[in-house]
């Protein structure tokens, strides 16, 4: 079978289809600069964060298998509530570690993803899929390979290509959306208060976080709507500091928004936290990101289409799809021939 998309969930994927016994081929394109907007990779500018102590030990059951994938221990420092505001950062931090808050480090675990997919049996192959059509009892995709179109016929297909999906399969339901989020990215940890809560390895969000209600409003929005929710969390050696979210009426990402815009609308929400904040160098990145209105991912068969299925539009993608991918190799497995 074939997973689309290298991202968080089409490697999770692949991995929880491969721990099942498939064979298992993953289609992602080979980093390059200037790559085009949809392909793009939400999963390498994330924060990584993670709760909930079912997501934490998803998490260390994967590692216990593939070896590090970049699950690190943290806290969650949250700011802009009056009252939590004046207690101590260590205080503050203290209760996430009771919820089972934490963070994988997306450097680490891109890095870690290739070996840990070859070692699980998953083949990988450098491809945009440029299209996919049904052949015979299975599938047929269209592959653009470094060395020119190819095709590929397989019985079962994946879609897991994040803000990607929809352009490969346009009959996917319209919850799933597409925002743009932007970022600054530094390569060290600069002086400073708040970056040295990143140094402790804490992750810094609003108290009133508003993607999350920005998202909710989408399906009603008349025109783009953008949000500063102003945070930052450990990179690497460095740091994220973000973010600014954009969201347009209707199912298409459109083209990407105005970098020197969003930057500077991101540098205007981080002034309001703190004017250093605004000041850091840093570059700006922006990403689309594929969510679901209402909050529930497409896990599961499209329907229709016999052998093709849905694992995108995650919200909490970090918390929820190492769980997510089991599920979706369970049922995989359990389905009768030709579903
Ligand atoms: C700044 C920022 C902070 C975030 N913070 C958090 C956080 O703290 N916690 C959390 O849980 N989530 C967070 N998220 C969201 C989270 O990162 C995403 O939901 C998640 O990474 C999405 O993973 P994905 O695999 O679905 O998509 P992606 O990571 O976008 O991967 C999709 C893949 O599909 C490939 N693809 C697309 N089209 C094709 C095609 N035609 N052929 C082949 N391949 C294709 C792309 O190249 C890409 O590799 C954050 C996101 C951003 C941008």
């Amino acid at each position: 079978m074939a997973v689309i998309g290298g991202g968080l969930a089409g490697s999770l994927a692949a991995l929880a289809l491969a721990h099942r016994g498939f064979a298992v081929i993953l289609l992602a394109p080979a980093p390059r600069d200037g790559e085009p907007p949809e392909l793009a990779n939400a999963t390498a500018l994330s924060y990584g964060a993670l709760a909930g102590p079912a997501s934490w030990q998803a998490w260390l059951d994967l590692e216990a298998v593939c070896g590090p994938l970049g699950l690190r221990p943290a806290t969650l420092l949250r700011h802009g509530d009056p009252w939590l505001d004046r207690l101590p950062a260590a205080l503050q931090a203290w209760p996430s570690r009771l919820l089972g808050f934490g963070r994988v480090d997306p450097t680490a675990l891109l890095a870690a993803l290739p070996p840990a997919l070859a070692a699980a049996g998953v083949r990988r192959q450098s491809a945009v899929v440029r299209g996919l059509e049904p052949h015979g009892p299975g599938w047929r995709l269209a592959l653009d390979t470094a060395t020119g179109p190819a095709t590929l016929p397989t019985n079962q297909v994946v879609l897991a290509a994040g803000a990607g999906s929809r352009a490969l399969w346009p009959g996917l339901p319209d919850r799933l959306r597409v925002s743009w989020a932007g970022v600054l990215t530094l390569p060290n940890v600069p002086p400073g208060p708040w970056p040295a809560h990143a140094r402790r390895g804490r992750v810094v969000q609003p108290f009133r976080w508003q993607r999350p209600l920005l998202e909710a409003r989408a399906a009603s929005l008349e025109q783009e709507e953008w949000i500063v929710d102003a945070g930052l969390a450990p990179r690497d050696d460095g740091l994220v500091v973000g973010q600014v979210t954009l969201v347009r009426p209707g199912i298409e990402p459109g083209p990407p928004p105005d970098p020197a815009a969003m930057e500077e609308r991101l540098r205007a929400g981080l002034r309001q936290l703190d004017p250093a904040l605004a000041a850091l160098v840093g570059s700006y990145r922006q990403v689309p990101v594929a969510f679901c209105v209402g909050g529930e991912p497409l896990v599961g068969p499209v329907p229709g289409a016999p052998g093709l299925w849905a694992f995108t539009g995650f919200s909490a993608a970090f918390s929820r799809v190492p769980l997510a991918a089991r599920q979706l190799a369970a049922a995989m497995a359990a389905a009768p021939p030709g579903c």
